[in-house]
């Protein structure tokens, strides 16, 4: 059999984003070649330059161009306070409600045992040296409110309690802007039992 084409290759190549079929791969592949040599150009760049100087910041595990990211060295975060969530997007969720001050730990995923993840796939052992590390009072878990993301928040909270830390738990609730009636059951539900004192 003959070595495959460089254009197989490309397609096969592009099939690795997630979502991306042979069908879409082979549109990509088309659209980069015919349409778009100076995008395609500058994807490669960015892909390669990514690859060598992105890595994990030591203290939170997000993405970073250096050892220790910015907002861990920041003298202006609460450092008693430690906020796991599961992917780099959702740090940035947080950070947009300006409503939290603290530090963050991201796990890069959420416990699927399904799929292999385990607690080691998702660093809980540097997590807990780093809940551990004398300064951290509370930490605060804001995973998803999905089964894997409750299932990783549930055992979470369990191994952090027997350490002896405080651990805490975003609250669901009605959407900002929300009217009652277009909230599903389950939402309205559960924000009746979070409630607090007004
Ligand atoms: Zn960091």
């Amino acid at each position: 059999m003959n070595a495959p084409s460089t254009l197989d290759e490309l397609i096969q190549a592009l099939r690795c984003l997630p979502g991306v079929g042979p069908k879409s791969a082979q549109r990509m592949a088309y659209h980069l070649l015919q349409r778009d040599q100076a995008g395609a150009a500058r994807l490669g760049r960015a892909i390669e330059r990514s690859l060598a100087l992105i890595r994990h910041c030591e203290r939170c595990n997000t993405f970073t161009e250096e050892t220790v990211c910015e907002l861990c060295r920041s003298p202006r975060r609460d450092g008693s306070l430690l906020c796991v969530v599961e992917t780099p997007a959702d740090l940035l969720m947080m950070e947009q409600t300006q409503c939290y001050r603290g530090q963050y730990f991201v796990l890069m995923g959420r416990l699927s045992p399904l799929d292999g993840v385990g607690p080691r796939e998702i660093h809980l052992d540097r997590l807990l040296r780093r809940a551990t590390d004398g300064t951290v009072a509370e930490v605060v878990l804001a995973t998803n409110f999905t089964v894997e993301g409750e299932a990783t928040s549930h055992y979470i909270g369990e191994l952090l309690r027997s350490r002896g830390l405080k651990v805490s738990r975003i609250a669901r609730g009605v959407p900002v802007g929300g009217e009652l009636e277009h909230v599903d059951s389950g939402t309205l539900g559960q924000a009746v039992l979070e409630r607090r004192e007004v």
